[in-house]
């Protein structure tokens, strides 16, 4: 059975890239019919913001993605922070540097640096690796004693021993097999000098002690996966899968989708509100329709089905569709998805997901609010739009579109506007449209100018609904109210 895994590190909000992460684990999770893993990659203390982890968990929720397994929930191969497994890394550790695959090394930051710095002058670049490890104070070259030592009071952090000049073969199911030169490597530090296992470490361990048998994460970690290979095969262990997601690029397709980005151009990264900065939740976006877009940011599912839920992408979800290249955010697709998806809701599904955004249309109309709110449907792009797609139908106009009244200017509004009066006074609003032709006619006035001000009047602008649905909503009192409003507004 495939199992994958989503492992973030707590260190912040979660922003798109993390969230597609998160979904395409889940879509190729519930395609095979596998599980779908949460883990919470906290080794690094220094880097973990609090609250994060319980941010990820209500993104999450709130886009419908449930893990299988998660540190809340539990499952048979907990606990599932990794904070909570250093024993379990201990005992793996050891394991390594007794088979020769891992050694101690006591090196000062200080020597280090220096070392570092010399190499940057002269080669252009510092590795720690198996062509310069006899200049470092390590267990390589230290007597058992003086290992022992070191290692007792707690000065060693432990490395990899990474072979010189040796090819590293690893496979990707985006990009296909990859060969990398063990001399380009570093033997990286696998546990520190506290005992905290590093990424590399805790995450190869635990996607094997897992059983995880697919990773699939950003293309940021391709670098790693030549070390992660040799972890696996030091151990003897047999690799997971491996597919690198593509890069997310900003609009302009320079760069990485960057939440300066965001905040320059007036779009969210993250998809709930992350301290003072508002996610795609509070912006208006339906989990669902974040999730249809953040899916195509480099899966292009074939045949003509862009507009897709959840149910629908877990259905269609393929590998070989996933694409190598770097996907470029485009905020205005992103809208015009949720748009979709808003208009495949019915009003009474939108009435009732979003309550707060129709109170004021629920108290006023009641059992007829659905009816109104079929009526505006079609304009709503984002759930924020409800309030003001369905003002004209509880409040009179505080002011007019300024545009709105030059378009009109060369009407006269008072002659017009006590024609479109009597009208009302006379006729019913399902015969609304009759008597305004026929005033019309009597006056030498077109229908236009008819509807123009009485639009105006009772919308404060020209854009809205079909008006005489509107009026027969607001009836001929707020009507007319609103048509005196208009006409004695100097
Ligand atoms: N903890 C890593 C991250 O924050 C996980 C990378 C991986 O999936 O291997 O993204």
């Amino acid at each position: 059975m495939e199992r994958v895994r989503f492992a973030p590190s707590p260190t912040g909000p979660l922003h798109i890239g993390g969230l597609r992460t998160a979904l395409f684990n889940c879509l190729y999770a519930r395609k095979l019919g596998g599980s779908f893993i949460l883990r919470v990659e906290d080794t690094d203390q220094n880097r973990k913001v609090d609250n994060s982890e319980q941010y990820i968990h209500d993104s999450l929720t709130w886009c419908g993605i449930e893990p299988d397994e998660d540190p809340i929930k539990g499952g048979e191969y907990g606990p599932y922070r990794q904070s909570e497994r250093r024993k379990l890394y201990e005992t793996f550790i050891q394991q390594l540097i007794d088979s020769g695959g891992a050694y101690y090394a006591f090196d000062t930051a200080e020597d280090l640096a220096s070392a570092r710095e010399k190499d940057e002058k002269e080669k252009g670049g510092f590795k720690y690796n198996a062509l310069n490890r006899h200049l470092f104070a390590n267990s390589l070259n230290s007597t058992e004693e003086e290992t022992a030592k070191r290692v007792g009071e707690g000065d060693a952090v432990v490395r990899l021993k990474v072979d010189a000049d040796q090819v590293v073969m690893s496979s990707d199911l985006v990009r296909g097999n990859i060969r990398v030169n063990t001399s380009e490597l570093e033997d990286k530090i696998l546990m520190k000098k506290d005992g905290m296992p590093t990424y590399h470490f805790a995450n190869v361990v635990d996607d094997h002690l897992m059983k995880i048998t697919t990773v699939i994460r950003g293309e940021e970690w391709l670098p790693s996966l030549p070390i992660h290979q040799l972890l696996y095969n030091a151990f003897g262990w047999e690799a997971p899968k491996f597919m690198h997601l593509p890069l997310i690029l900003n609009p302009s397709g320079k760069g990485k989708l960057s939440k300066r980005d965001g905040d320059k151009n007036g779009y969210p990264v993250f998809p709930i509100q992350w301290n003072e900065t508002m996610g795609y939740k509070e912006a208006g976006f339906l989990p669902e329709a974040h999730l249809n877009y953040i899916a195509q940011l480099g899966w292009s599912p074939k045949g003509n089905n862009e507009i897709m839920t959840l149910r629908d992408m877990e259905g269609a979800f393929d590998v070989a569709e996933i694409q190598k290249g770097g996907a470029r955010f485009d905020y205005e697709k992103a809208k015009w998805i949720n748009q979709q998806h808003l208009n495949r809701l019915s009003a009474e599904e939108i009435i009732e997901r979003y309550p707060v955004q129709t109170k004021k249309l629920r108290d006023k109309f009641g059992k007829e609010a659905p009816e109104i709110v079929d009526l505006i449907k079609e304009r709503l792009v984002l759930v924020n739009d409800l309030e003001e797609t369905t003002r004209c139908f509880v409040e009179d106009p505080v002011n007019y579109d300024e545009k709105a009244l030059i378009r009109i200017q060369k009407i006269d509004k008072k002659k017009v506007g006590s024609l479109v009066k009597k009208s009302l006074e006379n006729s019913e609003i399902i015969n609304l449209k009759e008597a305004f032709i026929k005033a019309g006619d009597e006056n030498d006035i077109g229908l236009g100018a008819f509807m123009q001000v009485t639009r105006i009047a009772v919308v404060g602008s020209l854009s809205g609904p079909d008006l005489f649905e509107l009026l027969k909503f607001i009836g001929k009192d707020v009507t007319l109210r609103r048509l005196d409003q208009l006409i004695n507004k100097q």
